[in-house]
């Protein structure tokens, strides 16, 4: 499937359906170019509808006519810690290719890819344990069987800032319900969901039941999206794109669930920890360039430490490793593409015409890094909350900052957003912290920590109001691949 050219970091794919890499009917192909220094990367099929068509059915097949779905546990939870040890083996390569395309830190990469590792094996946990409910006193003739069942074929839309991870979080848990699937990458980072497939394949995994479309959101996505084969849309993505897929899946009543877009509040007392609320307000914006669903991008901060706290957040981003990706030492890499650029920088412009006070970044890198989309980490102060960029999901390493007096205050700010993903309290006192947490219209709350407090995978992950519907992650995550049957039986007297 990958044949390298005369640059060893080029690779072309194919699509790969029913267990096989394929062509595009059309044979067209798009190419991808790095976001760091602009050389060509990667080239793979474009598909369009009939190709989308071929892998449903492909999917389809495994689902209705083959023993996929009622494999024993015990053999469907080897498969996935196969998929995690090989996944383990080909970190550098993976990790490699992710970098490539989408301009993440090859050390950040890397984690990616055993993070996806760690995914699969806790699904390989979950899978050997899954039961049903028994309802047997409710009346003495009759016992009722609570049964869960794969829901289907699913079509799995994902974005490109976490092209491997992300993906995982529904292949893991589909897989672990007995499901086939149907993946449509990002365009600009499609080459993890293609190596996860030869990654499946070594493992084990039946044809058919994991199949790979490339191609745009509007064909290939639009397509699998109306595609009467396929029984649930499992989407990560912008918040407008998914309000198009849920009313596109209306048409046939598909399962749908959405991870979407958010404006995450990150919310520092007084009485915190400083030196670490510090870091954690840092990574919460700046990891991954800002390019994460869950970027802590409205820091709220208590007027009493304010001037401190802001001061040293500054310093620390004057800091900042940027620079090429594939440098060990990088930490900060460049925006995906042009577009997300061009879209940064305008939010900037709006931040300093609206006013707010600029205290570190605000520009595009030039000089060696002038053939990549670098733009610095970027902190704005005194953030009105009328402010677009206190408002709206900018997915680039753009923080606002605004002070609060009491709780209230920083409950009343934290809500007033139409996103409810993610938020973070930093506090040393406990009461403070779970009191504010409570309140917090959101679907992840950190405590004294922004991303990961040490809890990766067994707590559910997903939005409140219009940051999706659903959750992936922990029990919950495998509860979306799963139908439930009621199976009514009434008793005979013996
Ligand atoms: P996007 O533009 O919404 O695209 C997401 C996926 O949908 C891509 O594969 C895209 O294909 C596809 N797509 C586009 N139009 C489509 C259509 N009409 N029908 C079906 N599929 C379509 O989002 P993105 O720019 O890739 O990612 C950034 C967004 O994702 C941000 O809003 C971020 O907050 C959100 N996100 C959310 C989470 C979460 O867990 N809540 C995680 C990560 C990211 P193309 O690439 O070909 O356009």
């Amino acid at each position: 499937m990958t044949t390298t050219a005369s640059d060893q970091d080029f690779a072309a794919y194919d699509l790969f359906i029913d267990g096989q890499s394929t062509p595009s009917a059309t044979g067209r192909t798009t190419e991808r170019h790095s976001p760091s220094d602009g050389r060509l990367v990667g080239r793979y099929a474009h598909a369009d509808a009939h190709d989308v068509d071929r892998a449903v059915t492909a999917a389809r097949r495994a689902f209705d006519d083959t023993d996929w779905p009622t494999l024993a546990a015990p053999k469907r939870a080897a498969l996935l810690r196969r998929v995690a040890d090989l996944l383990r083996a080909r970190t550098n390569d993976i990790g490699r290719r992710i970098s490539l395309e989408l301009g993440k830190p090859i050390t950040h990469a890397r984690t990616e890819v055993t993070l996806t590792a760690e995914v699969f094996d806790y699904y390989a946990a979950l899978a050997l344990d899954q039961r049903g409910e028994l309802v047997s006193q409710h009346t003495p003739n009759a016992l009722g069987l609570v049964v869960k069942e794969p829901v289907g074929v699913v079509a799995m839309i994902t974005p490109w800032n976490f092209p491997l991870l992300l993906l995982s979080w529904k292949v893991a848990p589909a897989l672990a319900a007995g499901c086939t699937m149907v993946a449509k990458p990002a365009s600009a980072t499609p080459g993890a969901a293609l190596d996860l497939a030869l990654v499946l394949r070594d493992a084990g995994t039946p044809d058919g039941v994991y199949n790979v479309v490339t191609g745009s959101g509007g064909e290939a996505g639009t397509a699998l999206v109306e595609h009467p084969g396929v029984d649930k849309i499992a989407f990560t993505g912008s918040t407008e794109v998914g309000q198009s897929v849920m009313a596109a899946a209306a048409g046939t009543v598909k399962k749908v669930s959405l991870e979407l877009g958010g404006k995450s509040p990150n919310i520092v007392f007084a009485d915190a920890d400083l030196e670490q609320a510090v870091r954690g307000a840092y990574w919460g914006i700046f990891l991954n360039s800002g390019q994460a669903c869950q970027a802590g991008s409205r820091l709220l901060v208590q007027r009493d430490i304010h001037d401190d706290f802001v001061a040293a957040l500054a310093q620390l981003t004057r800091t900042s490793r940027i620079g090429d990706p594939l440098d060990e030492k990088t930490l900060i890499g460049p925006l995906v593409d042009g577009k997300q650029l061009d879209i940064v920088l305008g939010y900037i412009q709006q931040g300093i015409d609206h006013g707010a006070h600029l205290v570190a970044g605000g520009k595009r890198l030039g000089g060696t890094f002038a053939n990549g989309f670098f733009v610095e980490p970027t902190i704005f102060d005194h953030v009105g909350t009328e402010a677009s960029i206190s408002r709206e999901e900018i997915f680039g390493p753009v923080l606002s900052v605004t002070a609060f007096d009491t709780v209230d205050d920083a409950v009343r700010l934290a809500n007033d957003s139409q996103y409810g993903l993610a938020a973070a309290v930093w506090s040393r006192n406990i009461d403070v912290a779970l009191h504010t947490a409570k309140r917090i219209r959101a679907g992840t709350v950190w405590v004294n920590a922004y991303h990961d407090a040490g809890l990766p995978f067994v707590m559910p992950m997903g939005g409140y109001k219009r940051s999706g519907i659903g959750r992936e992650l922990g029990r919950e995550g495998l509860e979306q691949y799963y139908e439930t049957k009621s199976v009514h039986v009434r008793l005979g007297r013996p």
